[in-house]
């Protein structure tokens, strides 16, 4: 680990201005810059602790929007009874991510920021566009059970790890920030980036930027939603596939559906074409596989990944099935 100089801020205006130099890094719950900066694979020079900040509210604004700061942490998002009685789909998100004692750290704004488990990613002996530009992709042609098969580019092919930004993806989240040049509001599906040609750059907040709160719009059907996540083992692991799905099913079919798929993709990954095939069809398993199908039609498998296209499907399947029998 490099030295670096530590600042606690007070305020929002404090934290941005000793965010503002090159270099410098937010720390909240600090469960994945910690590792990262072990491992030298992030090296600021400033970390500004943002835990003093007024950002760990969860309240229910006039319209109905729930607004969480960004300081909240995962577990008590997952146990607030506005989610977990009416965005169910969020509550299990965070409940099965990492474990119990990360969940207690982990803060919405760290999950949203969180990096690739990719194992190259992590072990510096190695190439990797997203850690070193230019240095190549050890992935593509390595070992790539874990990887993506959902926005890939020749350049990197890692996935997202997060459970919870698959239900705000889901969900239509909005990520209030604050910058130097004051507040913006970003919609979730545009927050993450495809890798592209700069897998590097992850999102659009720009350096400096403070994520103050995330939004969630007012969905009254989402209180029938459900998050399914397979993995290798049943808990303290990423996802190899998950599904976050919303359905509102009047007289047998579909009138709104919300999908999302997560561990497959190189960001969280809404799935409009999906919930075109759900909306005003048949409420049944055709229905359903065909979803999926059109959800992984544009996958790509690598060597050791393509079992992922057809667990994704069946991950879809087997959570519509869910959702569209709840009465
Ligand atoms: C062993 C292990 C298992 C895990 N398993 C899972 C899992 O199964 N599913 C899952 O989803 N996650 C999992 N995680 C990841 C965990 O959820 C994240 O590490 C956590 O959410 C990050 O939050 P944090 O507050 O600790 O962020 P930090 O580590 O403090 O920060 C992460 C990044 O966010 C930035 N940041 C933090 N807050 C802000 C803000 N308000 N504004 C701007 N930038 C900010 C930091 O600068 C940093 O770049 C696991 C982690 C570990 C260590
Ligand atoms: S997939 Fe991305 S993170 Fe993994 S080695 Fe390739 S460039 Fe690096």
């Amino acid at each position: 680990m490099e030295p670096f100089k530590f600042i606690r801020a007070q305020d929002n205006n404090n934290a941005i201005a000793a965010a503002a130099v090159a270099d410098a890094k937010f720390i909240a719950g600090g469960t994945n810059i910690i590792d990262l900066m072990k491992l030298n694979i992030e090296k600021p020079h400033q970390v500004v602790d943002i835990n003093a900040l007024k950002l760990d509210k969860i309240e229910t604004l006039s319209n109905g929007t729930i607004r969480i700061g960004a300081l909240v942490k995962n577990s008590d998002l997952a146990y607030h009874p506005n989610i977990s009685k009416n965005y169910p789909v969020l509550s299990e998100a965070l409940l099965s991510g990492a474990s119990a004692q990360l969940r207690n750290m982990a803060s919405v704004g760290g999950n949203l920021l969180q990096r690739t488990r990719c194992p190259y990613f992590y072990d510096t002996s190695y190439p990797c566009n997203k850690r070193e530009p230019g240095s190549g992709c050890s992935a593509i042609n390595g070992y790539n059970r874990n990887n993506a098969v959902l926005g890939t580019s020749d350049k990197c092919i890692a996935t997202h790890p997060s459970d919870m930004c698959v239900a705000m993806a889901a969900l239509g989240a909005i990520i209030h920030v604050q910058g130097a040049k004051g507040m913006r509001s970003i919609p979730f599906a545009d927050f993450h980036l495809l890798p592209g040609k700069t897998p590097s750059i992850e999102t659009t907040l720009k350096h400096g930027e403070l994520i103050t709160a995330v939004d969630i719009p007012v969905m009254s059907f989402a209180v029938k939603s459900h998050y399914l996540k397979v993995r290798d083992r049943a808990s303290y692991e990423f996802a190899l596939a998950s599904a976050a799905v919303v359905l509102d099913v009047q007289g047998g079919r579909i009138q709104h559906a919300r999908v999302a798929l997560g561990g497959v993709g190189t960001k969280p990954w809404r799935s409009t074409v999906a919930e075109k095939v759900l909306t005003g069809a048949l409420n049944n398993e055709q229905t359903y596989r065909t979803a999926a199908e059109a959800a992984l039609s544009a996958a790509k498998p690598y060597t050791h990944n393509a079992f992922k296209i057809e667990l994704a499907k069946r991950t879809l399947v087997r959570a519509l099935t869910t959702v569209g029998g709840m009465s």
